[in-house]
C-alpha cells in the first residue's frame, strides 16, 4: 500500500482515501462537513456521522478516491 492511502475505520465501516485520484473537486466536505474537513489532520473524521451517511457521501466521489467498504465482524 502506497503512503498517499489512507485508510479510516470507525469499526463498522472502513473509508479509503487515494490522495493521487483527488481532483479537489470539494464534494465530499461540502456535502458533510462534520467528517470531511480538508484543514484537520487527519482530514477525515471517521466519528462525525454515522455509516450510513458517510458511505452515502464518499459514493458521491467523481473522481474514485474515495471508498469505503464494510469492516468484517
Ligand atoms: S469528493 Fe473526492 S475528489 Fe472531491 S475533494 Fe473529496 S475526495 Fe477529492
Amino acid at each position: 500500500m502506497s503512503d498517499k492511502v489512507k485508510e479510516y475505520s470507525n469499526g463498522e465501516i472502513t473509508v479509503v482515501w487515494k490522495a493521487e485520484l483527488c481532483q479537489h473537486s470539494k464534494k465530499c466536505f461540502t456535502g458533510l462537513s462534520s467528517v470531511f474537513d480538508p484543514k484537520a489532520r487527519p482530514w477525515i473524521n471517521i466519528s462525525g456521522a454515522d455509516s450510513e451517511t458517510i458511505a452515502a457521501q464518499v459514493d458521491q466521489c467523481p473522481s474514485g478516491a474515495l471508498s469505503w467498504y464494510k469492516n468484517k465482524t
